[in-house]
């Protein structure tokens, strides 16, 4: 989730430190404040927004949606491109590995659903399909090579018990 920090660092919303803790103050583009006046305060912990002078207030989307002048549905795909998109998509069967099987083959992580700013979603959401694939793949010939030596394992359990027997 993007919380409200981000979003006011993507708008060039500057945040001012407070002595509460997760709380901070900035000069609302409502209100137009300046200098050493401050009414919006922005929650990191609860990931909210209030300005105590125009009344506006709401969590991270509608903090994006008003610092950007959109509406809630554009602020939301703004901030999540690939979620709206993936949502028609099934899972990948490569997203479904955990972390420990991603490491026995070599992987230490998948790459993040939302592209990075800057970065066109389309090209980054292609990009991570090939990434998915190619760990499928591998994953398909770590448990085919698995199969292969459990047999050899059991054939060779089998071949010792009956030289003994013999
Ligand atoms: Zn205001």
């Amino acid at each position: 989730m993007v919380g409200v920090e981000e979003i006011a660092e993507r708008n060039k919303l500057h945040l001012v430190r407070t002595s509460t803790h997760n709380q901070y103050k900035a000069h609302c583009p409502v209100c137009k404040d300046d200098r050493r006046v401050y009414h919006l305060y922005v929650n990191t912990a609860r990931d909210t927004f209030c300005c105590h002078k125009c009344g506006a207030s709401g969590g991270a989307i509608q903090f994006h949606a008003w610092l950007k002048g959109v509406t809630f549905e554009e602020a939301k795909r703004d901030l999540y491109p690939s979620h709206a998109h993936n949502h028609k998509q099934p899972e990948h069967p490569a997203e479904r590995l955990t972390r420990d099987q991603l490491r026995t083959i070599g992987f230490v992580g998948r790459t993040s659903k939302i592209a990075p700013k800057g970065v066109d979603p389309k090209v980054w959401s292609d990009r991570r399909k090939a990434e998915l694939d190619w760990i499928w793949a591998e994953w398909q010939e770590r448990l085919a090579w698995e199969r292969r030596v459990e047999l050899h394992v059991r054939q060779a359990i089998a071949d010792g018990n009956m030289s003994q027997a013999q």
